[in-house]
């Protein structure tokens, strides 16, 4: 019997196998995802096990919101970015034992994956490739990676998020990730509730708002990613769900790399302690419900988005505000967070949320 089977091979199935190194695993994928091109960014205020896959780091952001633009510090945090060659590398190198498995799970039961028809018997399984938690909103991405002919970028300071762009049906702000002053991600972000094709937008925000002049899209990044604020059922059985079907992506960011972090390093430890992989801590549920709450209010009415971000971003730094959507704020920060947004907007739909209606 294999002893530990991860089904899916990405973001959380990498974590996951390096997280439990030295214990032998497999991981298994399709390759229907092409990893190695795939990147993530994330803020950080500790040294990670993964810290040898990040390849840039930053110590400011750039937000624009409420009409004006802002360059904040980070404080404790650093913004940085992994690339997934750079975390396929890191984990075979730090799993040796770990053997990788192309082929297509069609079914992920108690003791067993079933892999191209072939049965792979596990004594626990973590599966990343199961259904999606069901959405309550989606964020819809279009992203350019594109060369431009003036020197537009910031090569030192991302852009968190500007909302000098058109709200395509729905709340949306425009990232912008550079590598140099003439390269960057530039990626148009929804909150909708159906994909949106925004490849407009971003040449809007590229001519008019930077005035990159002529620039060439050497690549293109569109995704549509389910959000749920709901706390998921993640045992079935000896199978654990992790990544997004544990429902480790964050509803109000859309980012889970270091969610799937904290993840893998308590899923080891369980299995270390317990000779399990269950005992996981909750967060406090508080935070699923501000969540909730807030994809409540911004499919109403999405130009709220922007004035929360105005109120969580009004601090000197980042800080407060990456702390908070980091899940590690006390109720009086929270509240203190909170005092700069309209109340009665939210108790409102804090009523809808506990009374259920929509
Ligand atoms: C475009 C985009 C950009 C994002 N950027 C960020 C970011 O910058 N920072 C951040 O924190 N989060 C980001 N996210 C959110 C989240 O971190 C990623 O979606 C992350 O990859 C989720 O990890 P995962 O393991 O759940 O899924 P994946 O990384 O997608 O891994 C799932 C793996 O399973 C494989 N697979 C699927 N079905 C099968 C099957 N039946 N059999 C075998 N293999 C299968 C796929 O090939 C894939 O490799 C982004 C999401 C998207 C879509």
């Amino acid at each position: 019997m294999t002893g530990l089977v991860i089904a899916g091979g990405g973001l959380s199935g990498l974590s996951l196998a390096a997280h439990l190194a030295p214990l032998p695993v497999t991981v298994v994928d399709d390759g229907r995802r092409d990893v190695a091109a795939l990147s993530w960014a994330s803020w950080a205020d500790r040294p990670g096990l993964l810290d040898a896959a990040v390849s840039r780091r930053f110590d400011r952001v750039r937000v624009h919101v409420g009409g004006r633009t802002r360059v904040l510090g980070l404080g404790r945090y650093r913004y940085q970015v992994v690339r997934g060659a750079d975390l396929l590398r890191v984990v075979r190198e730090r799993v040796p034992g770990c053997s990788f498995v192309r082929g297509h799970v069609t079914e992920v039961g108690a003791g067993r994956v079933v892999v191209d028809g072939r049965e792979l018997a596990a004594r626990w399984v973590f599966d990343s490739v199961a259904e999606p938690p069901p959405a309550q909103a989606l964020l819809s991405f279009h992203g350019w990676h594109v060369r431009s002919e003036r020197p537009v970028f910031d090569a030192a300071v991302p852009t968190l998020f500007d909302f000098r762009t058109a709200q395509l049906g729905g709340a949306s702000f425009v990232y912008v990730l550079p590598v140099d002053a003439h390269r960057a991600l530039v990626e148009h972000t929804s909150f909708t509730r159906s994909a949106v094709d925004s490849a407009d937008a971003v040449r809007e925000y590229l001519e008019d708002v930077l005035g990159a002049g002529d620039f060439v899209v050497e690549r293109t990044e569109k995704a549509v990613l389910p959000l749920s604020a709901r706390e998921p059922v993640r045992r079935r059985g000896s199978v654990l769900e992790i990544g997004t079907p544990g429902g480790l992506v964050k509803a109000s960011t859309g980012y889970a790399y270091q969610r799937v972090q904290r993840d893998s390093a308590a899923i080891a430890v369980s299995l270390r302690r317990h000779g399990h992989p269950f005992d996981l801590p909750v967060p406090p549920g508080r935070f699923r419900l501000y969540d909730a709450v807030l994809l409540d209010v911004v499919g109403r009415e999405p130009a709220r988005l922007e004035q929360a971000f105005t109120a969580l971003f009004r601090h000197g730094t980042a800080e407060p505000a990456l702390r908070f959507l980091d899940e590690r704020t006390s109720p009086a920060q929270e509240a203190r967070l909170f005092s700069a947004m309209p109340a009665g907007v939210y108790l409102a739909a804090l009523r809808r949320r506990v009374s259920g209606s929509r």
